[in-house]
C-alpha cells in the first residue's frame, strides 16, 4: 500500500511535470505538422516535387489558365513574393478545404508525440523501478525522461529540479498517474487543436515549402528574368535560362512609343543600344560597360524566343499597350505568326523548354 503522503507527491510531480510538458508538445505538434504538411505537399503536388525551374512552369501555367493581366503583372514586377503567395494559397487550399487536412495532420503529430512521452514513461519506469537507492530514484527517472524526450519535445533537465525532491519511492503508481494525467492533457490539446488553423504556427508550413525553392531572385535588368542560380548571394555572374521579350518592362524604341518585343538575349548580339540613365546610349553587344547591375550578368547570345511569351504579348497586347502606354508597332509590330499561338501550344512549348534545360544541366553535372 502506498502511504498517505507518497501518494500526495506522486500528485504534486504529476502535476507539476505536465505543466511543464504541455507548451513543449503543443510547440512540438505544430513544429512537427508545419514539416509534415511541407513534405506531403512536396510528395503529392507536381508543383513542387521537383526544382524552382519546374515549380516556375508550374506558376506559369497557372497564370496561363487564369488569363488575369493583373496577377501576370505581380509575378513580372515582385516574381519572389509571387512565389511565395502561390506556395502559401496551395498550402491553404490543401489544408483548410472540407477534408479538413490540418486537423487530420494535428491529430497525428500529437497522437505520435503523445505515444513518445508515454513511452518514454514507460521506459524511465522499467529502468528505475527495480533500484535499490530509494533517495535519488526519481532523480535518476527525470534523467531516464528527459533523455528519452531529448529528440522529441524541448524539455530540459534542468528545469525539472524543482521536483526532484519529492519522495516517490512506488514508480509503478507513479507512472500509472502519468499515464493517465498525459492522456488528459492529450484530449485537452486536442480540442483545443480543433480551432487552430495557419497563423496558429510560429513557422508556417509554406515557409518551409518555400525555403526549399529559394536561390537567387535577382531579376535580368532587361527583361526581369529570375536567375536560375540555386544558391543565394552565389559566385560568379547571374544567368537566366530564359530571356523575354523587352516589352514585358514596358522598353520601347528610341524616339518611339514602339515597344520592343526582341529579348535580351538576342538583342546581346545585335548592333542595337539601350540607354541608361541620363541620355546615355551603350551597345548590347558591350552590356557589361553599363556597370551594375548589367554587369553582374551573363547574358549567353540566344534568339529564340519562347511560344510562352509569343503568346503573352499577343494575347495580352492591349493591356500591355495600357500598361506602358506605348504600341505594339513599327520595329515593335507583333506578327501573324505570333497571333496564331494558341495557349494550348504555349504550354506544351514550356514543359519542352523545361526538360531541355533539366538535360542540359544534368548533362553538364550541375545542380538541377
Ligand atoms: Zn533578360
Ligand atoms: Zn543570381
Amino acid at each position: 500500500m502506498i502511504s498517505c503522503q507518497g501518494a500526495t507527491s506522486i500528485t504534486t510531480f504529476v502535476f507539476f511535470l505536465c505543466d511543464k510538458i504541455e507548451p513543449a508538445l503543443c510547440k512540438a505538434v505544430f513544429e512537427r505538422t508545419a514539416k509534415d504538411i511541407a513534405e506531403d505537399m512536396k510528395s503529392k503536388f507536381p508543383d513542387f516535387k521537383s526544382n524552382r525551374a519546374n515549380l516556375e512552369v508550374c506558376i506559369l501555367r497557372y497564370l496561363a489558365e487564369e488569363e488575369n493581366f493583373e496577377y501576370f503583372k505581380q509575378y513580372l514586377t515582385s516574381p519572389k513574393e509571387f512565389f511565395w503567395s502561390y506556395i502559401e494559397g496551395r498550402v491553404k487550399n490543401h489544408c483548410l478545404d472540407e477534408s479538413r487536412m490540418l486537423r487530420m495532420f494535428l491529430d497525428s503529430s500529437l497522437e505520435s508525440l503523445y505515444g513518445n512521452i508515454l513511452s518514454a514513461v514507460y521506459f524511465s519506469s522499467q529502468i528505475v523501478k527495480d533500484r535499490k537507492d530509494r533517495e535519488y530514484k526519481i532523480s535518476l527517472w527525470l534523467d531516464e525522461f528527459c533523455r528519452e524526450l531529448a529528440e522529441v519535445i524541448n524539455l530540459p533537465r534542468s528545469e525539472l529540479k524543482g521536483i526532484e525532491q519529492q519522495e516517490v519511492t512506488d514508480i509503478e503508481f507513479l507512472s500509472s498517474a502519468m499515464a493517465k494525467s498525459l492522456t488528459d492533457l492529450r484530449d485537452k490539446l486536442k480540442a483545443e487543436l480543433a480551432d487552430a488553423d495557419l497563423s496558429s504556427f510560429a513557422r508556417k508550413p509554406h515557409t518551409i515549402l518555400a525555403e526549399h525553392f529559394s536561390g537567387c531572385w535577382e531579376q535580368c535588368p532587361f527583361c526581369g528574368s529570375v536567375c536560375a542560380n540555386l544558391i543565394q548571394n552565389h559566385d560568379g555572374d547571374h544567368q537566366s535560362d530564359f530571356h523575354r521579350p523587352r516589352a514585358l518592362m514596358g522598353t520601347r524604341w528610341r524616339e518611339t512609343d514602339h515597344l520592343v518585343i526582341d529579348i535580351c538575349s538576342s538583342l546581346v548580339s545585335s548592333n542595337c543600344k539601350f540607354n541608361v540613365g541620363d541620355q546615355q546610349w551603350i551597345c548590347y553587344k558591350k552590356y557589361r560597360n553599363a556597370g551594375p547591375p548589367y554587369s553582374t550578368w551573363n547574358i549567353v547570345p540566344d534568339s529564340s524566343t519562347q511560344v510562352y511569351w509569343k503568346w503573352f504579348v499577343s494575347h495580352f497586347r492591349a493591356e500591355l499597350e495600357d500598361l506602358y502606354n506605348k504600341k505594339f508597332q513599327g520595329k515593335g509590330e507583333i506578327s501573324e505568326a505570333w497571333q496564331r499561338i494558341t495557349k494550348q501550344e504555349a504550354l506544351s512549348d514550356l514543359d519542352t523548354c523545361l526538360a531541355t534545360s533539366m538535360g542540359r544541366k544534368n548533362h553538364s553535372g550541375s545542380a538541377v
